[in-house]
């Protein structure tokens, strides 16, 4: 018994720095090894759902997952387990060969990359088309031009792709190039490992080879100071040698939490772009593109159906398409629009009703200040500019009358509304830095 959950400890721990979070959380919780036999591994799933998309999406990986620690395993039976009943269920049926997520499989172990991350597949809209210009920029004067460039957008947006799309690019055209891609999270524990093991400063060392270095998620050094020194030494000795320095970030260098100056003034000496969401006619091009790789293809309507209904991010868009795709194929026929509609009616957000708490709430978050003061009586340019915001937006989009905008910002006068509204309104023609605030700031209150 200990056995088999050492195992399966093992072999999680292995799929879990491959998919993302949430699809591990979804379909890897609740999930048990029950018993091992002659090779086989029955493997104990909470519905039926998991254990189709387990069977479909997850096989391969998880087989591979488990022969990397016990070789002599040669397949999985997926059973369904409801409470302490064990259910054992029939054959598994045989492995549809949908592959949208199957390649996270092949990441690359000296470089970390994805080879599924390339150019081909990578859509480009208005919404990621500023970032799309400037890692091209890069690839014809790698450490030259934008040193470093700096992305940031909200999840799923396609910062990881893009980011490694340039990675798998380089790799392409520049052989000898050596290129190195990794999340902040990942260097995090290797600073900790490294401290505990005395060998302090090493990343300087370690990572200043390479020609192209990736640093994805980087937003997650945020209150690790010495994390935050280390990578201050690895960058200053990378850019030193002109070596081309890529980051991703969910928010601006400046809002960061507790990020130390001088790394904040280094995240920002290059060049820093954004990725927004994806309109309608994108979200569209996505799809079909997705498309392109798959066994199935659902028909026009459906497409256009997701498309114009799956608002949020990239990866609820893959996530819908691949539910449909995987129905299509177990019931192995096309389905109809009502059908769809009800499949993916969990993946659709509802209208999300949006208070000014909300407003208010997404606001200080985003500039790191506390709610409450927002509605004191402080002048503190930290403050004012974030309240001016939460006003404009308040007017801007919900169309809330200015004495109430007013009320219920501390008891302010309407014409301090009013004035800072029209000012906001007039500075988000010009300022570019503000246009990308108030933008993120709106894919935040809209998306999550
Ligand atoms: P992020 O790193 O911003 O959270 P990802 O790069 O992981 O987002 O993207 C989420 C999913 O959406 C991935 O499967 C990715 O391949 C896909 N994706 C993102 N942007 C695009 C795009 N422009 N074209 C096609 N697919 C995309
Ligand atoms: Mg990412």
């Amino acid at each position: 018994m200990t056995e088999n959950r050492e195992l399966w400890e093992h072999a999680l721990s292995e799929i879990e720095l491959y998919v993302s979070k949430a699809n591990f959380g979804t379909w890897f919780r609740n999930t048990i090894i029950i018993k091992e036999d002659g090779g086989t591994v029955f493997l104990g799933v909470p519905n039926a759902f998991v254990k189709d998309w387990l069977q479909n999406k997850y096989h391969i990986f998880i087989l591979k997952a488990l022969r990397n620690r016990a070789e002599y395993i040669k397949n999985i039976e997926y059973v369904i387990t409801k409470g302490d009943k064990i259910k054992v269920e029939e054959r598994s049926k045989p492995i549809f060969k949908n592959q949208l997520e199957f390649s996270e499989l092949y990441v690359n172990k000296e470089d970390n990359l994805n080879p599924k991350y390339t150019f081909d597949t990578f859509v480009v809209g208005s919404f990621n088309e500023t970032a799309h210009a400037a890692v091209q920029a890069i690839l014809k004067n790698l450490g030259t031009i934008y040193n470093p460039l700096f992305i940031y957008g909200g999840t799923g947006l396609g910062k990881t792709h893009l980011i490694q799309a340039v990675g798998n690019q380089i790799k392409k055209d520049f052989p000898d190039k050596k290129v190195y891609y990794m999340t902040s999270e990942k260097f995090v524990i290797e600073v900790v490992n490294s401290i505990q093991n005395n060998r302090a400063n090493a990343f300087k060392e370690k990572y200043r080879k390479y020609d192209l270095f990736i640093m994805d998620d980087v937003q997650f050094i945020a209150n690790k100071d010495r994390t935050q020194e280390e990578l201050f030494h690895l960058f200053n000795s990378l850019h030193d040698q002109n070596k081309q320095i890529i980051f991703s970030s969910d928010k601006i260098p400046k809002y960061i939490p507790n990020l130390e100056e001088r790394l904040r003034s280094r995240f920002e000496g290059g060049m820093i772009v954004d990725i927004s969401l994806p309109d309608y006619e994108s979200r569209l091009a996505i799809l079909n593109s997705k498309l392109k790789t798959s066994d199935f293809t659902p028909s026009n309507e459906t497409v256009e159906y997701v498309a114009s209904v799956v608002k949020g991010n990239i990866r609820e868009l893959e996530g819908a398409l691949n539910t449909i795709i995987c129905q299509c194929q177990l019931k192995n026929r096309d389905i109809n629009l009502t059908e769809v509609k009800n499949l993916i009616k969990n993946t659709i957000k509802p209208q999300k009703t949006i208070s000014i708490k909300d407003v208010l709430h997404t606001i200080a978050n985003f500039y790191n200040i506390e709610e409450k003061i927002l509605c004191e009586k402080t002048r503190r340019k930290e403050v004012v500019k974030p309240r001016q915001i939460i006003m404009y937006i308040l007017r801007e989009d919900f169309n809330i009358s200015y004495p109430y905008i007013g009320q219920k910002l501390g008891g302010r006068d309407h014409t301090t509304v009013m004035h800072a509204y029209e000012k906001i309104k007039n500075e988000v023609k010009t300022n570019n830095l503000l246009i990308q605030e108030v933008e993120q700031i709106r894919a935040l209150l809209y998306n999550n």
